[in-house]
């Protein structure tokens, strides 16, 4: 009750698409009499969620935000929904997001935008959220619930979690199902965790990973849960540097909030050394390519005919693709479909997507060798942003929307390697807004990782 109160008296904020009332009352319901009469009490009993509206939930709408799916009614769940249902949670609402996920600012959504309640001063002065799963991070820091589902492609969990002070973790690749994501880019799509605390993400990570016959590509291997240890013993703990994240346009107070972090880690008696991940400065020019050929191939189900929008055009069945998609999709999607199916031409397909594929493995070697080579480190530690949270003003501007793929600097390349990572909150900047820092581990790292995450919270 008292989180469906919040998500009422927030909604300024705009972090659901669709509050789920009596979703949370018949649940509520349900667990009383399981509780109180069977007397069974399940991991997530009480546990309020949200999930991105990316997910599909069976008899809830699943917009993606987009005209294109305002009125799709999956008849199917998300195996990350299920999972958490059959755990004890309660669904408060799905959260909003950039259409299809598409962006890193939640600004891009039939919704309207979602705000920042950090720094939100009414309508005119705020902040934005962060994306794409801006809606998830702000049901969370506005206490609407105590956990929330996004997906990151690119940082899509860890941006917004980490411009609204909460913890956004990343898993491996294939530790969490994607049967009931609707896709961006599969090769590089994970359901990703936003919650206040390493303790509640690894909970809630605890029942939502493992391997899925539903998704081919889970880890086929049984999952251990993960154990977070009071004062994880951080001696002797190889903690790497990348010298190529200090990035041009790298907020001061971001670079300081690093320099803290790592001195208070060498306190701790951690060995801290800089290395080095020489691809990293074309991780966001092959990302980009990659994301628009797969958007390409993903959008081209979305005909007007099967599901989603279908427009009375009726003159030809040409036009009515054309009319439905254009009006279905808005200017980033067509846009990331138009050069997405320029890069796939016959002509250009080895100049660009082959290209692209070949750096991207490039990329992910300079992961393995920081991990695995002679001189490995277990972990790396990065800012997530290059700032706090920017005014919605300012990051809708002509110039910074030339900029967008600029945020995702720090998040992107592990999604290229598949590797885990999470967005810790370490303190706020002088104008009272969150900074955070990154954690990246090698694949199946997550003990590690959330552990040495836990001492740094
Ligand atoms: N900002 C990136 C994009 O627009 C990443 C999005 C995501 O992780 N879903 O594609």
């Amino acid at each position: 009750d008292l989180c469906l109160q919040k998500a009422k008296q927030t909604s300024e904020l705009n972090a659901f698409v669709n509050v789920t009332e009596d979703v949370a009352e018949n649940h509520a319901i349900d667990s009383e009499k399981r509780f109180y009469i069977d007397k069974k009490i399940k991991p997530l009993d009480g546990v309020t969620i949200a999930i991105k509206d990316n997910f599909c939930t069976k008899n809830i709408t699943t917009t993606c935000a987009s005209e294109m799916l305002r009125n799709f009614v999956p008849t199917y769940d998300a195996t990350v929904y299920a999972k958490l249902i059959k755990s004890g949670a309660c669904l408060i609402g799905k959260s909003n997001l950039d259409e299809f996920a598409m962006g890193s600012g939640t600004v891009d959504s039939i919704f309207g935008p979602t705000r920042n309640s950090w720094g939100y001063n009414g309508e005119t002065d705020w902040r934005i959220a962060g994306g794409s799963s801006g809606g998830s991070a702000v049901a969370v820091s506005s206490g609407a619930c105590i956990a929330a589902i996004g997906s990151d492609t690119g940082g899509s969990t860890r941006n917004p979690a980490a411009l609204c002070g909460v913890v956004g973790v990343k898993p491996t690749y294939g530790l969490v199902s994607r049967y009931g994501l609707i896709p961006l880019v599969n090769s590089m799509d994970v359901p990703g965790i936003l919650a206040r605390n390493i303790d509640d993400a690894t909970e809630i990570l605890n029942c939502i990973a493992g391997p899925d016959n539903l998704d081919s590509t889970t880890i086929k291997r049984k999952f251990q849960p993960i154990e977070i240890q009071e004062n994880f013993d951080l001696s002797n703990l190889r903690i790497g540097i990348p010298s190529e994240y200090h990035c041009e346009g790298m907020n001061e107070e971001v670079i300081d909030t690093w320099r803290w972090v790592a001195d208070l880690l060498e306190n701790e008696k951690a060995l801290l050394k800089t290395v080095s991940l020489p691809h990293t400065s074309v991780s966001i020019a092959v990302y980009s390519i990659l994301n628009q050929c797969e958007v390409a191939s993903n959008m081209a189900r979305y005909d007007g005919l099967e599901f989603g929008l279908r427009t009375n055009e009726d003159y030809s069945t040409e036009e009515l693709y054309a009319s439905s998609r254009s009006q279905g999709f808005n200017n980033v999607v067509r846009s990331r479909i138009f050069a997405g199916n320029y890069f796939l031409l016959t002509r250009n397909y080895e100049k660009y997507f082959l290209k692209a594929l070949k750096l991207r493995r490039l990329i992910a070697n300079d992961f393995n060798f920081v991990f695995n080579g002679d001189n490995r480190v277990d972990l790396l530690l990065t800012p997530t942003t290059l700032s706090d949270a920017p005014l919605y003003g300012d990051f809708v501007s002509k110039h910074n929307r030339d900029q967008c793929a600029l945020q995702d600097y720090c998040t992107q390349p592990a999604n290229m390697a598949g590797i885990p990572a999470v967005s810790i909150p370490i303190r706020l900047s002088k104008s009272n807004l969150p900074l955070s820092l990154q954690l990246m581990g090698p694949n199946m790292s997550e003990q590690l990782l959330l552990n040495v995450a836990k001492r740094i919270e």
